[in-house]
């Protein structure tokens, strides 16, 4: 995708975003801007509806009111002139480029650790197998697993799973990654094997948006914490501002309820 300068502060727009569960509202018209290379740590209590939000953020979960855009293309919301040519095979070739890591490492159990990596790179991307490996084996070193390319998923710890299904993601060229609570099923043990990946891929420049409750890692790794409760983004800033000085007294009660 070629993301111009126009649209390296606005990278993803979303706009407005509204969503309701039968009577429920869950989230409010939330809005959030992130820019190319960003990363986002997204906090707040269960069920103020963080995962919600992200799962909106590809259309995964279509949203009621509001929109999303990635590079200025309209990926959910009614479309409009400027959008009104954006044919679903595009529309799916965009959202195929944004990675989603969830809590409980979706592997295949039935695939390899090396098929894992190239089976949806086959089927969703259409690449030949030769291209698929060669980008497979790329991506299981930079997670640190290309020693168990051959291995069972049932065989790796939680945190190897957990970075497998983070190579598969890689495989696939993302331009944007959603991580929802990537570390929280995992032994604390694993958790830091993970978090160091996430970190590296910071430092590549990888555009992340991750909801976690892991607040060491956001202080260090995210450009901005966003502080959500009850379906509306409460307080958003710099982590060590948002983090340190919270300004509202319910990110002052999480915080404290956190540590
Ligand atoms: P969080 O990730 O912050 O814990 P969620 O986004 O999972 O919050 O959930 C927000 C609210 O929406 C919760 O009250 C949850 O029970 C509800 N909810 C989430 N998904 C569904 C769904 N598919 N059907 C009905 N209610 C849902
Ligand atoms: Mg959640």
């Amino acid at each position: 995708m070629a993301a111009g300068s126009e649209t390296k502060h606005n990278f993803l727009e979303m706009t407005e975003i509204r969503k309701s569960f039968g009577d429920m509202t869950v989230l409010h018209d939330v809005s959030l801007s992130v820019s190319q290379g960003e990363v986002i740590c997204i906090i707040g209590p269960s069920g103020c509806g963080k995962s919600t939000f992200l799962r909106t953020a590809n259309w995964l979960t279509p949203a009621d009111g509001g929109e999303v855009r990635l590079a200025g293309e309209l990926v959910g919301g009614v479309p409009d002139a400027r959008s009104v040519s954006t044919q679903t095979k595009e529309l799916n070739a965009l959202r195929a480029r944004v990675g989603m890591v969830f809590q409980n490492f979706n592997v295949w159990p039935h695939l390899s650790v090396l098929e894992n990596v190239v089976c949806p790179q086959m089927v969703v991307a259409k690449r030949r197998r030769g291209e698929a490996e060669k980008q497979a084996l790329a991506a299981l070193a930079e997670v640190g697993l290309d020693d168990k390319k051959s291995e069972w998923p049932d065989n790796l710890s939680g945190g190897q799973k957990q970075r497998l299904a983070i190579a598969r993601v890689l495989a696939m060229d993302p331009v944007l990654v959603l991580m929802d609570e990537p570390t929280s099923a995992l032994d604390p043990e694993l958790v830091s094997g993970v978090l160091n990946v996430l970190k590296r891929l910071a430092q590549k420049g990888m555009t992340m948006i991750i909801v976690t409750h892991e607040l060491g890692f956001a202080s260090s790794v995210a450009d901005r914490v966003v502080f959500m409760e009850e379906g509306r983004i409460v307080e958003e800033g710099a982590p060590d501002v948002i983090l340190q000085t919270p300004k509202t007294e319910r990110l002052k009660l999480f915080l404290e309820k956190l540590n």
